[in-house]
């Protein structure tokens, strides 16, 4: 029997006025896609033919326009039309790409593969637990599952499920059904973590679920804040034999609405003037802010420059790094310049600063992607890039030139730390910035979602 495995991923949060170019998509075809999807092993041991198609990986970035959609989802149309006897499709798809003009990027490539394939033929999706799931994905994904980790380290234990289910349906004429549960809930995904209650019993009830025969998917989305759409909630969403599906999505989704208010953060979150106040005063040898209204690795541009301004105001006594500005204009301006030059940055109304060091910077690949300049403008440290960046480990901060352990404050365009940066810092404060990846909800300004939602509004709810 034959199995397509394709992959089309990007999460986009619609307040970002950066689209995805094909720059920003890690690209491969061919069997070079099984580095990234580690499914073809255990499918060939259990008799299968694997047909690779695509893997197309953006960092997440504003809604993905439709040509660029097009470009992607095409290549995995072709190899579903030149396979259309294939007996099952494994998709990784994210959940939550919006297309201009078209809307839910994964709903509309599911139904452009069922009108290739016939209804016989299985497909399987593996879904970031941060995707809004529309309720017609489950017409056309026969078996669905969701990471189970927040944040995420089970992507590849999450494809292995999807492409077992698969194949033990294949193999035994089982045809799943899958149920959508919308749950009217969406809480700040820095405050949902699975390590902690009530989600790791949560989670666990899950896996359960997952270890009874005729269960072959039983998920919990946690929904995505940053798109603008109808969809855009938490959800439950079960795959399994006969009729179980709705009964179990209708009771997973009962337990997690009953949460809904045991969400908090774990660690110290503040507004950018407490949180500035906060790093200034504090004794420790290091301390962290996440700029977490501008987080890059959310699909913010990182061009803000409001933490900058609090610490030029307060002329710090400490050392202080802002890592990774998105301004092109700056550091191509002053890049022909030598270190030690004084010059007068286009900010705040233009202000005096020297350059420090001429770097480079890190794509999300691991790749050289551009430029980065760092300014000093007193006893901070701004760093500046030509692209978006994310300072995610010291290795970015190495390739830019700087010393991360001679700071003693560092502001990252994160939501929380990267466990690289953990070692690094001695204290961590999420500053609940403004931006395009702001995490309060009731400033995002949402027109297309269903209301009643919470936590913008509380009511009583139950699935059952
Ligand atoms: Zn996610």
């Amino acid at each position: 029997m034959k199995i397509i495995a394709a992959s089309f991923q990007c999460e986009s949060n619609s307040r970002a006025a950066l689209r995805p170019g094909h720059g920003d998509f890690e690209y491969c075809e061919g069997e070079d896609i099984f580095k990234k999807m580690p499914v073809k092993e255990y499918l060939v041991e259990n008799g299968f033919e694997v047909v690779p198609s695509v893997y197309a990986c953006a960092l997440p970035s504003g809604n993905v326009e439709e040509k660029i959609y097009r470009f992607y989802a095409d290549k995995i149309l072709k190899t579903v039309s030149e396979n259309a006897d294939a007996d099952g499709i494994f998709l990784f798809l994210h959940g939550s790409m919006e297309v201009d003009g078209i809307g839910s990027g994964e709903l509309c490539l599911l139904k452009a593969i069922r009108r290739i394939v016939p209804r016989s033929c299985l497909i399987a999706l593996a879904l970031d637990l941060h995707a809004n799931v529309t309720d017609e994905l489950a017409e056309y994904a026969d078996i669905v599952c969701a990471f189970k980790t927040a944040p995420h380290v089970d992507q590849k234990e999450t494809q292995l499920r999807a492409v077992k289910a698969l194949a033990f349906c294949l193999k035994n004429s089982v045809r799943p059904k899958t149920f959508f549960q919308r749950i009217p809930m969406l809480v700040k995904g820095d405050t949902m973590l699975t390590s902690l209650e009530p989600l790791k019993t949560l989670e666990e009830a899950t896996r359960r679920l997952e270890d009874e025969p005729d269960v072959f998917g039983a998920n919990l989305f946690f929904g995505h804040c940053w798109v603008d759409a109808p969809n855009t909630s938490a959800s439950a969403v079960v795959s399994a034999a006969g009729d179980r599906a709705e009964r179990l999505a209708k009771d997973l989704a009962d337990r997690l609405w009953n949460t809904r208010k045991e969400y908090r953060f774990t660690i110290e979150a503040q507004d950018p003037e407490e949180s500035v106040r906060r790093a200034l005063s504090g004794t420790e040898k290091r301390i962290f802010l996440t700029d977490s209204g501008d987080n890059t690795t959310a699909g913010a541009e990182g061009d803000r420059t409001d933490i900058l301004a609090l610490f030029v105001n307060a002329k710090p006594e400490k050392a202080v790094c802002v890592a990774g500005i998105t301004n092109e204009t700056i550091v191509k301006s002053f890049w022909d310049l030598p270190d030690g030059k004084t010059v007068t940055l286009p900010l705040f109304g233009g202000i005096e600063a020297n350059v420090k060091v001429h770097g480079k910077i890190l794509g999300w690949a691991k790749d050289i992607i551009g430029r980065s300049l760092t300014f000093s403008i007193g006893n901070i440290d701004a760093i500046f890039t030509e692209r978006r960046a994310a300072f995610i480990e010291k290795g970015n901060f190495d390739l830019a030139g700087v010393d991360l352990e001679e700071y003693r404050v560092v502001v990252v365009k994160l939501g929380y730390l990267f466990a690289e940066l953990k070692p690094y810092a001695d204290r961590e404060i999420f500053v609940l910035s403004d931006g395009a990846s702001c995490v309060e909800l009731s400033r995002l300004g949402l027109k297309k979602i269903i209301r009643p939602l919470y936590p913008l509004e509380d009511f009583t709810w139950s699935a059952n």
